[in-house]
């Protein structure tokens, strides 16, 4: 364990939360190492969005021009009746959100913003095939189990094991999560199968119970994504090889716009995702023990704000860490969480109710937040 400045850290989940928080404590001078169940990474079909206060966050992580590189950047992004296709709200995105909020608002492949992410961090700190099992904690630290026997100490450890997470189940029990009845069909294709169908830069179709969004994931506009929110109380597998059925997931939308359908007409298939969320945990963290990202705030999709806010915590927990003794770590993780709690819950609690307006209304203080300079509360 170190005595001197830095940390010895371990990450449990080499997820995007997990990545970036290694990334900004590697960059304070902590020895970070990350412990990752799975043997590899595996590029799955899936886009994903970062707003002006998670690119806030990556540009200090120095992934700011590869970003704008791989990213799509689009000047709006429409909400459309999901049968007249009127556009009920177009929110201002391109150079508005840049000059408003100092930063872009990005849209890309979720690989590459996970292959981003592990650029930032030395291949021989990321350990794969590490499947953690359980921690004990130590007179000056925390030791950690995985499965296959190894057991690594560090002065800290940060669960960044995903909803499911097992550092939180043995900090707080095994309360399971809440299937909310619906689930997203999700996938990537090339943008040439289309045929030519006119597709706005990024649109969310509003239906009464399900929406789709739709959107590039490059700025070439050869890849296109889709994620649907639709009710199906029945399944509750959320799994990256869970195979959609297309002709159900088509028939799910089979009133909707003719241009929404000739999008499904044309996708090659789809995964298919149960969505789960957890209501607010009243308390983060054991003995030097925190948890990030889903692990404590999982939320769903519909504010596209669960990585995004994942990013944010690694950043303050990186703040809260600076110039701490080490008898001082629980009252750094004391003032991480003080910090973030507030901003997770509520975003958590206006995304579950996937309200337009709503959501429109948090706009400001989602996008505006800089983890990098926001006020940290005192221990
Ligand atoms: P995870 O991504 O779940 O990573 C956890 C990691 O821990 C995994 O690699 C896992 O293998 C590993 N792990 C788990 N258990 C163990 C163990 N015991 N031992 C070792 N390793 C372990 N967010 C956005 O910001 N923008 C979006 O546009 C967006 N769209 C979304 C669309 C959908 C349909 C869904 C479902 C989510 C979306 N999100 C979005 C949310 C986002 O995907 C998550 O919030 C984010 O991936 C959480 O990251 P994480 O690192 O906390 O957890």
């Amino acid at each position: 364990m170190s005595a001197g400045t830095g940390f010895d850290i371990a990450i449990v989940g080499a997820g995007i939360g997990g990545l970036a928080a290694a990334s900004a404590l590697l960059k304070a001078g902590h020895n970070v190492h990350v412990y990752e169940q799975a043997q590899a990474f595996a590029r799955v079909g899936a886009g994903i969005q970062q707003g002006p206060n998670a690119v806030k966050v990556l540009r200090k992580l120095g992934l700011e021009p590869r970003l704008r590189e791989l990213a799509f950047r689009p000047n709006s992004s429409l909400n459309r009746q999901w049968d007249t296709g009127e556009v009920t709200w177009e929110r201002e995105l391109g150079q508005f959100v840049e000059d408003e909020y100092g930063a872009p608002y990005l849209y890309m492949h979720r690989g590459d913003l996970h292959a981003a992410l592990a650029s930032t961090v030395p291949v021989d700190r990321i350990h794969h095939g590490a499947h953690f099992v359980r921690f004990e904690s130590e007179e000056r630290g925390v030791a950690l189990h995985f499965a296959d026997g190894r057991c690594v100490k560090a002065d800290l450890a940060i669960g960044a094991d995903g909803i499911h997470s097992v550092v939180r189940r043995q900090l707080f029990g095994d309360e399971q999560v809440r299937f909310t009845g619906r689930v997203a069909y999700r996938t990537t294709f090339a943008a040439d199968r289309l045929g030519g169908i006119e597709l706005d830069s990024s649109c969310k179709w509003w239906g009464a119970d399900r929406h789709i969004v739709i959107y590039y994931v490059n700025p070439r506009r050869s890849e296109v994504y889709f994620v649907t929110s639709t009710p199906e109380p029945e399944f509750a597998v959320e799994s990256w090889s869970e195979v959609g059925d297309l002709d159900a997931l088509r028939s799910a939308y089979a009133d909707f716009h003719p241009r929404v359908q000739a999008i499904l007409e044309a996708c090659p298939a789809a995964h298919k995702w149960a969505l789960v969320e957890r209501a607010p945990m009243p308390r983060w963290r054991g003995d030097r023990v925190t948890l990030l990202g889903d692990a404590c705030h999982p939320m769903t999709p519909y504010m596209a704000q669960g990585a995004a806010t994942a990013v944010e915590d690694g950043a303050v927990l990186s703040r809260a860490l600076e110039g701490v003794d080490h008898s001082d770590i629980n009252s750094a993780l004391d003032i991480y969480e003080s910090a973030r709690k507030p901003r997770t819950a509520r975003i958590q609690q206006i995304s579950r109710l996937n309200d337009m307006d709503k959501i429109r209304a948090e706009i400001e203080s989602v996008y505006s937040y800089d983890a990098w300079n926001v006020p940290l509360p005192s221990a």
